[in-house]
């Protein structure tokens, strides 16, 4: 079954990206929920954040780091949040990391 974010890793849809890695790719939500809402995923397809493996997790966090202070949100503050499963409110299964920032949340 297509997925809709390996579409946008192989460019096949476009997408505003923010950050990119051998292993990751950020891009800004399509719907952003705060003033600074970025997605953070690997390349490679994983349905949910609780298969990725430690190597992933750390790149995608590592990668957070640098688009939060890329975007300007590393002093301020900015929230982290994956949903997992349909009742953790997910509905783009490739694992992605929200990363939301520049106002209170
Ligand atoms: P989830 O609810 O699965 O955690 O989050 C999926 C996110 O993907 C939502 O915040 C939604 O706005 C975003 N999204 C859905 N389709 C697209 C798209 O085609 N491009 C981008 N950049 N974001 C998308």
């Amino acid at each position: 079954m297509a997925c809709l974010f390996c579409s946008i890793v192989e460019g096949e849809i476009p997408a505003t990206v923010v950050h990119e890695t051998a292993t990751t790719l950020a891009f800004r939500d399509i719907h952003p929920k705060a003033p600074v809402h970025v997605l953070l995923i690997p390349r490679e397809h994983v349905p949910h954040a609780v298969a990725l493996d430690r190597d992933q997790l750390g790149d995608l966090f590592a990668a957070a780091k640098e688009v939060a202070e890329a975007e300007g949100v590393a002093e301020s503050g900015y929230r982290l949040q994956f949903n997992t499963g349909v009742d953790g409110g997910q509905e783009v299964f490739h694992a992605h990391l929200h990363l939301l920032g520049g106002k209170r949340l």
